[in-house]
């Protein structure tokens, strides 16, 4: 089968279709008729197969895990995702491959209402890139750079399960059979909080995705703040399976360092978090609030109400503040 018949076959037919695109699949450029008074937020991720996801991970997997990702970002913004573009390296043309990778893409596509508008698609190492695009209102989108002294800290979910899935896979550590199965969905089909972060633009201070550890991104939003922050170790809302697998304080630092979360960091006011906590009940997301901003300029730990030490990776670029 040649490139061409391949993108036909498995890329350009899709049962999402949106107005706002006039020229998909099939030629030089996908052409598109914005929404009018809205901003576009654009975002591009590439996984690269050894380094992003293990050597042995399904088709599917790596479809639905790239398009996620992605989508995470648009969230982390507060945005409505809408397109897609999509470049593929592949060692060979393989059928069965483009087949279940497509399917891995356009289930989160149409669960979200987006459309694959175009891509490419070469011969190589296997990698994969998707740049995603969304809506956001005029003015009205999260960042990192929001969070102010006083605000509290909030996570989507449980973090630290995609970190202990890898683990095991790379044999560091051993789970128990009866967790193996929910870890490994947590690492190969995260779910990007779509909802969550559009309804966050009307009460969070700042947001970002977790992709490399929440203390990573959390100093990513005191760095851009110009905040410190507390952290309440006894708050990290972690699984049971994390819990049952390490002793607990190697549990929450891997919670902390791991990353592959694709979960929300967000800081909301004082005045907002009552407001902010009864929209996001409707979501159906968890969310815990595990710390508040200070203006240290540095991230502490506490656990049990005193402060404990942590070696936290991540946290190098932070303190050469
Ligand atoms: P060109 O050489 O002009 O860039 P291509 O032959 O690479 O065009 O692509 C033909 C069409 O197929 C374009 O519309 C392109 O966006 C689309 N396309 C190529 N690869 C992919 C892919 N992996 N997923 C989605 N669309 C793709
Ligand atoms: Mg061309």
């Amino acid at each position: 089968m040649k490139e061409f018949e391949l993108i036909k076959r498995y890329f350009a037919e899709q049962s999402i279709t949106r107005k706002d695109v006039i020229l998909g699949i099939g030629d030089d450029c996908a052409v598109i008729l914005p929404a009018e008074r809205q901003h576009i937020a654009i975002t591009t991720d590439t996984l690269v197969a050894g380094v992003h996801f293990p050597l042995n991970t399904s088709a599917r997997a790596i479809g639905h895990k790239v398009v996620a990702v992605s989508l995470s970002d648009l969230a982390a913004m507060g945005a409505e995702p809408a397109w897609l573009s999509l470049a593929i390296t592949l060692p060979e043309i393989s059928e069965s491959w483009a087949a279940d990778f497509s399917a891995g893409v356009f289930e989160l596509c149409e669960f979200y209402n987006v459309q694959l508008i175009g891509g490419d698609t070469t011969q190589g190492p296997l990698s994969v890139t998707v740049t995603a695009q969304g809506y956001t209102p005029t003015d009205k989108f999260l960042t990192r750079s929001g969070a102010k002294v006083g605000d509290w800290l909030f996570v989507t979910e449980n973090i630290g399960d995609a970190a202990l899935a890898l683990q095991y896979l790379q044999g560091q550590l051993d789970v128990e059979e009866v967790h193996r199965a929910s870890i490994q969905t947590k690492l190969d089909f995260p779910k990007p909080r779509i909802l969550a972060g559009q309804v966050l633009r009307d009460y969070a201070s700042a947001a970002i995705d977790i992709s490399d550890g929440l203390a990573a991104d959390l100093s990513h939003i005191c760095t851009a703040s110009n905040v410190g922050a507390s952290l309440v170790l006894d708050k990290l809302p972690i699984s049971t399976a994390l819990r049952e697998s390490l002793p607990l304080m190697d549990a929450y630092k891997l919670a902390l360092t791991g990353g592959d979360d694709y979960e929300l960091l967000f800081t909301v006011a004082a005045d907002n978090r009552v407001a902010m906590e009864t929209a996001l009940a409707t979501t159906g997301v968890k969310i815990t609030c595990i710390g508040q901003l200070d203006s240290s300029n540095k991230i502490k730990t506490l656990f049990n109400d005193e402060s404990v030490c942590f070696d936290l990776q991540g946290f190098e670029h932070f303190s050469d503040k």
